[in-house]
């Protein structure tokens, strides 16, 4: 079983029925590329950048994000590697960073609201950012955008960092892709919108989950009802696959969701184009992939869609896929 995932280390994600879908990995900082390569990730889908801001006692340079961000680019040798921008708050704090006490820190003061509140901590990340575009296939994604108004904000911000540094002199890509995650209810029923000014969404289900099914994801007594697999979270995510289509954008999942052998089969079947996921859970969902036709996996999309609870969902999935 082992040897036979060693095969598939070299190999695209190609579907039975000929399909190529990308299988990217989600990544907390430049020490887990090794495990990135050994399992043959297409891509890396997330780079959590919160990472490099905890356990320390002050903000990371420009310098040294610059070396971290140009060094994950260098080693992916030309792969598409999605940079998030940072998404501090809710469960995550840093020392040195001065925070309201908050009733509802996933509801508050967070990720991209944070950063266009405190524009040197984030116009240093972009410019860190911008000046490693030069050294690989650079995207870069903002988190937690709720309105298309942030959205616009925070890529105005990108254009002015960019027309900076190259007015200096510094060599700046133009390749660079600007998406958004699309982890919050309002963006998500907003795809069809959104989808006119991105390059591309990458879905976060760990928080689209809980904000759709209004369950805590760190509360245990509230667990029973976060519910990947509930029809409302699985109309979002078809809606959004279908907005960005529409306009011919791409999309991706960073969630926990996206490595799941019980979601793919239904994702693929809607269309998403990149699952990014744990190292490890890479070269089973390129197995499980390789077996599934995404023909027949989409006729079976909109009867998930019309059930009724994530109980009749993972049975029939279970039914009929497994
Ligand atoms: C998500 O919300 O699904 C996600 C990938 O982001 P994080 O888990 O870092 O909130
Ligand atoms: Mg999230």
């Amino acid at each position: 079983h082992k040897a036979e995932l060693a095969k598939l280390v070299t190999q695209q994600t190609v579907t039975a029925d000929g399909h190529h879908v990308e299988l990217a990995a989600n990544i907390g900082s430049t020490q887990d590329l090794a495990g990135v390569l050994e399992n043959g990730a297409e891509g890396v889908g997330l780079f959590r950048t919160e990472f490099l801001y905890m356990g320390r006692e002050d903000f990371p340079t420009e310098e040294e994000q610059f070396q971290a961000y140009r060094q994950v680019l260098e080693q992916m040798e030309g792969k598409p590697v999605v940079i998030r921008t940072l998404d501090i708050g809710g469960d995550k704090h840093l020392s040195y960073l001065d925070m309201p006490h908050e009733m509802n820190p996933f509801l508050g003061f967070r990720a991209i609201r944070l950063c266009l509140d405190n524009q040197e901590l984030f116009r240093t990340q972009l410019r860190a950012l911008l000046r490693a575009s030069v050294h690989g296939n650079l995207k870069i994604m903002f988190p937690m955008i709720a309105t298309l108004e942030e959205f616009r904000q925070a890529k105005a911000i990108l254009e002015e960092e960019k027309k900076g540094l190259q007015a200096s002199g510094t060599a700046v890509s133009d390749q660079v892709e600007v998406g958004i995650m699309i982890e919050i209810p309002a963006a998500a029923m907003m795809a069809d919108q959104f989808a006119k000014e991105v390059d591309f969404f990458s879905i976060g289900t760990n928080d689209l989950i809980q904000y759709t099914m209004a369950a805590d994801r760190m509360n245990e007594r509230v667990a029973y009802l976060y519910q990947p697999y509930h029809p409302a979270v699985l109309r979002l995510i078809h809606q959004v696959i279908q907005a960005a289509h529409a306009q011919g954008k791409w999309v991706g999942m960073c969630g926990e969701m996206a490595g799941d052998p019980v979601a793919i089969p239904i994702l693929l079947g809607m269309g998403l184009d990149e699952f990014s996921m744990s190292a490890a859970s890479i070269l089973p969902a390129r197995q499980l992939l390789g077996r599934m036709s995404r023909e027949e996996a989409a006729k079976h999309t909109n009867t998930v869609l019309s059930m009724s609870s994530s109980h009749q969902v993972e049975e029939f999935v279970q039914r009929t896929f497994g």
